[in-house]
């Protein structure tokens, strides 16, 4: 069934002091997900965030919540409330009134709640953030995981159509960030509440999200589900942000056919002219290790790191770097075949980002050339 559409922004842009923030953002938000805005340090993710809840003002561009334009409309009358990564929980308030306290403020025209209903949504609340028995605790009492429960129970107490996140498990620790991540996801589901959640970690954003917006430079990359995300990058940017990746300069030699390193690979992908350049992107575990004669490339282990389940393997590739995982022992200084399926290979169009992203990759003029000159070398399938 299509989900409706709750959130709109149309050609956004934001600048401060000169310097463009947000770059024509079109985005839109649809009920009951559970969206995450995903990017690097300073790309736009929080602007974005507080252009949503009404903190900040679009310089050009609108933003629709429910079809309505609502630029205009201060914070207090959208239908959002926020979390941020500092709880601003009122310390001399405790648990029980932290959270009532957001049924009083948000809606000042509503008539006051009575003592009962406090005492039953707050109930609710509780019970929906694992903290019943917490009542009467002191804020300064609880660890930074249960702080930050009372926050969220404190936004959602007044049921918003929309909470938005703002790097709210920054401050804690791994493990805790891990059981937080999961309560978070059941408690948007349980609400079916739109949750909009902003964070740099990608790993988080992948295990979490509905629809994860990937964002670089004021301007989105790309917006999908988190397998769309990870399998079909659209750019050098998208791949190497989510996940290693090894990208190599290509050329598609045909439809279905790409050239890199030396070989010619079948593929999945089409529509590129005729010895288009191209960005070829393979994730480490897509790259199988095999015996010489099967090889499609061979590659001269550098360095070997064990990573419990896995192997993560650096194998030089005619001078350049690839990144392997796998589960076979190979040894350091052998040189090993490499195989690559064609549904392992994602071609996509050079971008503003080819070269500017990847540790393992080939950017290189003399790549091309180099693996030129030792394909006799290579044993082809
Ligand atoms: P982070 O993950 O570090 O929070 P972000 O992707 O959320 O980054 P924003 O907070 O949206 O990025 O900031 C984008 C850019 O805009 C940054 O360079 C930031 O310094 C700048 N910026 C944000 N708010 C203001 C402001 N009120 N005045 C001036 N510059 C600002």
């Amino acid at each position: 069934m299509e989900k409706k559409k709750l959130i709109e922004l149309k050609s956004v842009t934001k600048s401060f002091d000169g310097e463009a923030v947000l770059r024509s953002i079109d985005l839109d938000i649809h009920d009951s997900e559970f969206v995450t805005l995903l990017g690097p340090s300073g790309c736009g993710k929080t602007t974005t965030l507080r252009i949503i809840g009404g903190f900040e003002s679009p310089d050009s561009g609108d933003v629709f919540f429910g079809g309505e334009r609502i630029n205009d409309i201060p914070p207090h009358k959208r239908h959002v409330n926020t979390v941020f990564q500092r709880y601003a929980l009122f310390p001399h308030l405790n648990v029980f009134e932290n959270i009532a306290f957001g049924l009083r403020v948000k809606k000042p025209d509503c008539p006051k709640p009575s003592k009962e209903e406090i005492v039953e949504r707050v109930t609710e609340m509780l019970t929906l953030v694992n903290l019943r028995g917490f009542e009467r605790r002191n804020i300064s009492t609880l660890s930074g995981g249960q702080q930050q429960r009372v926050a969220i129970a404190r936004a959602l107490i007044n049921k918003p159509k929309v909470l938005l996140l703002d790097e709210p498990l920054g401050a804690l620790d791994l493990k805790l960030r891990k059981d937080m991540q999961r309560e978070l996801k059941s408690i948007q589901k349980r609400t079916g509440i739109t949750f909009i959640y902003v964070t740099h970690d990608q790993e988080e954003a992948l295990t979490m999200s509905d629809v994860v917006v990937v964002m670089a430079d004021g301007k989105i990359q790309q917006i999908g589900t988190p397998v769309d995300i990870y399998n079909e990058p659209e750019n050098a940017f998208v791949a190497d942000f989510i996940g290693e990746s090894n990208i190599i300069d290509g050329v598609m030699e045909k439809d279905y056919t790409v050239r890199f390193s030396g070989h010619t690979f079948n593929c999945l992908d089409a529509g590129f002219d005729p010895r288009e350049p191209v960005d070829v992107v393979i994730r480490p575990e897509d790259v199988d290790i095999v015996p010489l004669e099967r090889a499609m490339l061979t590659g001269k282990v550098t360095s070997i790191t064990f990573k419990g389940d896995y192997y993560e393997i650096i194998t030089d590739v005619y001078g350049f770097k690839w990144m392997i995982e796998t589960s076979d022992a190979v040894e350091d200084g052998a040189t090993v075949g490499l195989h690559i399926e064609p549904d392992a290979i994602h071609v996509m169009k050079k971008s503003e980002y080819s070269g500017r992203y990847g540790d393992y990759s080939t950017y290189s003029e003399e790549a091309e050339h180099l693996s030129d000159v030792e394909e006799e070398e290579v044993t082809a399938e």
